[in-house]
């Protein structure tokens, strides 16, 4: 029967071996791995059933496939042949002529389901790659089967049940769109998308749901959780939106904010208004204490405006909802409230005056305690403005009238203040409290000799900082100091701090270096100068041909007999004067001729110039001349290049001043730049010196 049978099979084209028992059908089988056993039931040793379950255990031959050749074509025969693990069955007597084409279907057959298998296989790796979770969800939202992905909510867990449906899972919302979507996507074939937010064990997670159809009454939902990205974006929009210091909104989103309240009032007829505080002498604070103490000190004025603001008896009380207060760090010492629905506009005022009150209590901080005062200003809309710009800048100058009235309070505003003026006054105010509390300082910058190399003396300079605006320039504030009448009492200070200067040099060896200052052309009409200046020079016991003047060349020009009396005055008792920022005052030649002076100073604007194709050299080169041909000095003011030295030195000027040699510095610093300078004191090279150091 065997041979027959294989001869049967190689006349067809197929390859066979034969074995004679199931221990050798095993070894033959393992030696070259068949396409198809062919056995049969009644075997010597082993039957053909135990055989086959041997062979199904055998790793290499597990899907291999097995017909059973079987005589007894009863159930039992049949099912034990399935049960042991054969593929298919031929019954004997054998139709010969079927026999191969069988074969040859089977081993088809075979071929398709490792093809299937295979598949199935790919498709798993697949899926369990796939990082979304995946539902299989039928039209009750009964979950068929499901797929983790690298979902973490566990909600996916919740309905692991047999009959849990994933609607009974979702929140209401989530759960009722889900319900008509399932019903969509069924009915049309289509694919649907959607976002659900789900909120699960005090965490948030966010999907983007897609639905597509799966079979007739099931869909599949691939959820991508995207709660990682909704976070990231919410911390971008924190940090455009919020100020990383104190964590306020910000002044965007003030504006923000501003911008759709007003559209509210406009809509509704209401009122809103915008308070606008800076804190006082913030600048000072920061500069004195360090920055680490300024910051901790913004952060706790945020918070006590914030809990202020929330708490009910300081806002409510003025008929304000707290929810309709808003507050902002605009930048710096600069916060902003926004009041909603107010009653009227003088509910506002009220507000801020608490608000005020509360800001004043001290702060604790590492165990010191600070007041920091604020000064408000309040604008309202619809009357102080129509838009959020309009608010916050009327709202800004309306603080300046706070701080120009003293300080710590609150000013409305009004359509007649204007920043000009407010701060003019703020100034003004701040002025004069700096001459009385002497919270002023005079700079020194030497000057530089070209002749000798050796420094021909320095010149005075004041120097202020503002308590809220930091430095300001005496370009700036001499000119109002002049206006508000208080430039006597600056120049006194001046004079009296330049003498201390000269005190304290004098029995060392910088006794002889001249002090330089600046008279201002209203102290020079109006006072006594050469009364004071001599009263000031007996009072400190210094010697007054030490004290050197400068008097700008627009000042000369102004009553010019008088000038000259008082000019030949002090002139007669010794002192030198040098007339300042010359070039830009339209002096004439023959008035200058009758002034008893000592020195021209080249203007900054000239010397910056020098260098560049221009008439500024010539016009260097025309002072330089005049002074000469005159016998008067000249200093060149702002060189701040080698390049403009050396112009200036191969035009003839004397001396020279400017950040190239030296800037403005503090008493201290200029002892020790002269001391310095003292010691390399008949060294010619010592510009050298001076310019590798810089
Ligand atoms: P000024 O008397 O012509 O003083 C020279 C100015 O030029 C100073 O400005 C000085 O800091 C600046 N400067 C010096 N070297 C350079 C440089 O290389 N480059 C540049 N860009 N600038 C340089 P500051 O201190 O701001 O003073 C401005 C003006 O204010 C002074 O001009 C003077 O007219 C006036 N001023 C300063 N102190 C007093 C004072 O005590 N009394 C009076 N009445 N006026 C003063
Ligand atoms: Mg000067
Ligand atoms: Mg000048």
């Amino acid at each position: 029967m065997r041979s027959e049978i294989r001869t049967a099979l190689e006349r067809s084209g197929l390859t066979a071996v034969d074995a004679a028992d199931s221990a050798a059908a095993v070894e033959l089988a393992l030696q070259v791995p068949p396409d198809l056993i062919l056995m049969d039931v009644d075997l010597p040793e082993l039957d053909g059933f135990a055989a086959c379950a041997r062979i199904r255990e055998t790793p290499e031959l597990a899907y291999t496939p097995i017909v059973m050749l079987t005589g007894r074509e009863d159930d039992d025969s049949v099912q034990n042949a399935y049960d042991s693990g054969a593929t298919d069955f031929i019954s004997k007597p054998i139709n010969w002529k079927l026999l191969s084409h069988r074969i040859r279907y089977i081993m088809r057959a075979t071929r398709v389901r490792r093809g299937l298998r295979e598949s199935v296989r790919k498709n798993r790796a697949l899926i369990r790659a796939i990082p979304d979770a995946m539902l299989v969800v039928d039209e009750g939202g009964k979950v068929r089967a499901r797929h983790r992905g690298r979902d973490d909510s566990d909600l996916l867990d919740h309905c692991a049940g047999r009959d849990c449906s994933i609607l009974d899972v979702l929140p209401g919302h989530s759960a009722a769109a889900w319900r008509e979507q399932i019903g969509v996507v069924l009915a049309s074939g289509n694919m649907a998308q959607s976002e659900d937010h789900i909120e699960h064990n005090g965490e948030h997670f966010f999907y983007e749901t897609r639905m597509v159809p799966y079979t007739r009454d099931s869909v599949l939902v691939m959820l991508r959780d995207v709660s990682e990205k909704r976070r990231a974006d919410a911390k971008v929009r924190r940090l455009a939106f919020f100020d990383t210091l104190t964590g306020l909104p910000n002044r965007q989103s003030f504006l923000i904010q501003g911008a759709e309240a007003i559209r509210e009032a406009r809509a509704d007829g209401s009122s809103l208004s915008v308070l606008y505080f800076d804190l006082d002498n913030f600048k000072r604070i920061n500069d004195s204490l360090g920055h680490s103490i300024g910051d901790a000190l913004l952060r706790g004025i945020a918070r006590r405006l914030e809990t202020c603001v929330r708490r009910q008896d300081s806002v409510a009380r003025h008929g304000v909802s707290n929810s309709a207060v808003q507050v902002a760090r605009l930048g710096g010492d600069e916060f902003t409230v926004l009041l909603r629905d107010l009653a009227s506009p003088d509910e506002a005022e009220k507000v801020a005056a608490r608000l005020v009150e509360a800001l004043s209590e001290p702060l604790n901080f590492k165990g010191q305690q600070f007041v920091i005062t604020p000064s408000v200003g309040i604008a309202s809309y619809p009357e102080d403005g129509e838009d959020i710009d309009t608010l916050l800048k009327n709202a800004d100058m309306a603080m300046y009238g706070a701080k120009a009235q003293g300080r710590n309070r609150v000013s409305v505003f009004s359509g007649t203040m204007s920043v000009r003026s407010l701060e003019r006054l703020d100034l003004e105010d701040s002025l004069r409290k700096a001459i009385r509390n002497g919270d002023l300082e005079l700079h020194y910058q030497p000057k530089l000799c070209l002749r000798t190399r050796h420094v021909s003396g320095v010149e005075a300079l004041l120097r202020w900082t503002h308590p809220d605006r930091g430095q300001v320039s005496p370009a700036k504030f001499i000119p109002i100091a002049e206006e508000a009448g208080l430039i006597v009492d600056l120049s006194q200070w001046v004079l009296e701090a330049a003498c201390r200067q000269l005190k304290a040099w004098s029995g060392t060896p910088l006794e002889p270096v001249p002090v330089a200052i600046n008279l201002s052309g209203k102290q020079f009409r109006e006072a006594d100068v050469d009364r004071t200046i001599l009263t000031a020079v007996r009072a400190h016991g210094v010697d007054h041909s030490r004290l050197d003047l400068e008097l700008t060349e627009g000042t000369l020009m102004h009553d010019v007999d008088a000038i000259v009396q008082m000019l030949t005055r002090l002139k007669d008792i010794g002192m030198s004067i040098a007339v300042d920022d010359f070039g830009t005052g339209y002096s004439s030649l023959s008035s200058l001729k009758r002034f008893p002076i000592d020195a021209l100073k080249i203007d900054r604007s000239f010397v910056s110039e020098i260098g560049n194709a221009g008439n500024d050299r010539s016009i260097c080169a025309a002072i330089i001349a005049l002074a000469q041909s005159m016998d008067l000095k000249v200093i060149a003011e702002g060189v701040e290049t080698r390049e403009q030295l050396q112009h200036l030195e191969f035009l003839g000027c004397d001396e020279i001043q400017g950040f190239f040699f030296a800037r403005p510095m503090p008493g201290d610093e200029v002892t020790a730049f002269l001391e310095r300078q003292l010691e390399k004191n008949g060294d010619s090279s010592l510009l050298a010196d001076v310019t590798a150091q810089l």
